[in-house]
């Protein structure tokens, strides 16, 4: 233990807020920061320096030393903040709907559309009168267009979907579902919890593995007012199973005059099997089929921006518009400009505008080729000691959907004679803009079926700056 004598003479050599306010580092934060954060930053940045000297760390004693040592302890909180802000990230996870890096990439269309609205817009205007308009109007056109609906509308996501449409049409009465659609989808949207929200009281009908038509025409008492289908999404139940069709429980819900109403989350738009993606329902079927009501997400298979669509009979829709709770529920001309601009591209084409749809095209030669051309760029520059080998493996089209299906793909394999796989790992997410990856026995693995090709000149850098 060193002398209390000498700490106390340390401490009086530890710089003022003021004498650290005016050093070079901080005046770069106080102007990225803001003056009043950047003072608050300094102040937790002494602490943590006289904490040091009082537990006798050998942080140095002199003056100069200190207020180094104080700067760069400044600098680290300051970026420990901004680690936390919203950015955007490399996702070389193969994961092509990955919830927790934002779901669907939005296509360039999207982006644009998002600028162009970001001033004023037509939000609620009518440039063809000079008055007030509906919000939107081409969106729901898109959408009957695509669905086969006769109407639709949106809200913020699917989850608000369902809940809307549950509050509406069934809030103080009962809804029939599947013992095996009682699921959880993930990030807390449990089938049950969201029934009792609404109001709802859940008739439970057959069981986990098996419910038969008549399970669904037995339950049906004078309190059912909504038979509820739900998209298991990431869950499945295979084996020794039974479940109506959609267009047999239509058929019974109509004769008993309720609802048939389709929470199908993920679904698409378009038939993906070709893409390999098979099992998830698509919304014209299910409109088809006879739902009086279907709902789904925007940015799921969907390929656009965090919204929930519900689509369906004209008059059920019109009765949520007018809905007091539609006001709290709706989304912004952002959300709907993006909207708008990925419907559109369902006219024209997908596979080349609409990432998340781009991505599940891919084929495993194409990430081949693309693998063998990243990694011929950087054994051309200085690779340092980094090693990378190209291997097989297989991506996953996530966002709860079509968990079955493994997509064939390369991965670029990367070991470090002295670096862990979690360091190399870490590195990767250190850089600027992160690459986010994952581990499989001991080894870093990328996949570049979730890279744009625009993103592979940083991806580079970011591989090359490991040594
Ligand atoms: C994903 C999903 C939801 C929730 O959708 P969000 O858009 O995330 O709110 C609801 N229902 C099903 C069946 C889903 O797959």
């Amino acid at each position: 233990m060193p002398k209390p004598s000498t700490s106390n003479s340390v401490l009086r050599n530890i710089p003022s807020v003021d004498e650290l306010l005016r050093s070079k580092t901080a005046r770069r934060i106080v102007g990225e920061a803001g003056a009043t954060h950047a003072a608050e930053l300094a102040r937790r940045a002494l602490d943590a320096v006289r904490r040091d000297v009082s537990e006798s760390r050998d942080i140095g004693s002199s003056r100069q030393g200190l207020l180094e040592k104080a700067a760069e302890r400044m600098a680290e909180a300051w970026q420990l903040d901004r680690d936390t802000r919203l950015q955007g990230v490399i996702n070389c996870t193969g994961v092509v709907i990955h919830t927790n890096l934002g779901r669907a990439p939005l296509s360039h269309e999207a982006q644009l559309a998002i600028r162009e609205v970001s001033g004023y817009c037509t939000l609620e205007y009518d440039l063809r009168t000079g008055r007030r308009g509906k919000r939107a109007p081409s969106i729901e056109d898109l959408i009957t267009e695509l669905t086969g609906a006769e109407a639709a509308i949106v809200v913020n996501n699917c989850a608000a979907a369902a809940f809307f449409v549950l509050t509406v049409f069934a809030a103080g009465g009962e809804v029939a579902v599947s013992r095996g659609e009682l699921v959880e989808i993930g990030g807390d949207f449990r089938v049950p919890d969201i029934l009792a929200e609404s109001g709802a009281i859940l008739r439970e009908v057959g069981t986990t593995n098996r419910t038969k038509l008549d399970d669904y025409a037995e339950a049906l008492n004078d309190e059912v007012r909504v038979i509820l289908r739900v998209h298991p999404s990431n869950y499945r139940i295979i084996g020794f199973t039974a479940s109506p069709s959609l267009a047999e429980l239509a058929e019974l819900a109509h004769k008993n005059g309720i609802l048939l109403y389709e929470d199908i989350g993920s679904g698409a738009l378009i038939d993906l099997s070709g893409y390999g993606v098979v099992g998830e329902p698509v919304v014209s079927d299910s409109i088809a089929a006879g739902a009086d009501l279907v709902t789904f997400s925007g940015d799921k298979l969907l390929g656009g921006p965090q919204a929930g669509i519900i689509a369906g009979r004209r008059e059920l829709i019109d009765r949520l518009r007018r809905h007091p709770l539609y006001r709290a529920l709706r989304v912004d001309k952002l959300i709907l400009s993006a909207l708008e601009a990925t419907l559109s591209a369902y006219r024209i084409g997908v596979e080349r505008t609409i990432p998340v749809i781009g991505m599940l095209a891919l084929r495993k030669e194409d990430i081949h080729e693309r693998a063998a051309n990243l990694l011929s760029q950087i054994t051309q520059g200085e690779t340092g000691t980094l090693e990378i080998e190209i291997v097989s493996g297989s991506s996953a089209v996530g966002g709860g959907a079509a968990p079955s299906v493994d997509l064939d793909t390369y991965l670029l394999a990367l070991s470090h004679p002295t670096l862990s796989a979690e360091g190399v790992e870490r590195a990767l997410r250190s850089s600027t803009p992160p690459v986010i990856s994952r581990i499989e026995n001991e080894r870093v693995l990328l996949d570049l079926r979730t890279v744009a090709p625009a993103e592979e000149p940083v991806l580079i850098e970011a591989l090359r700056s490991i040594t």
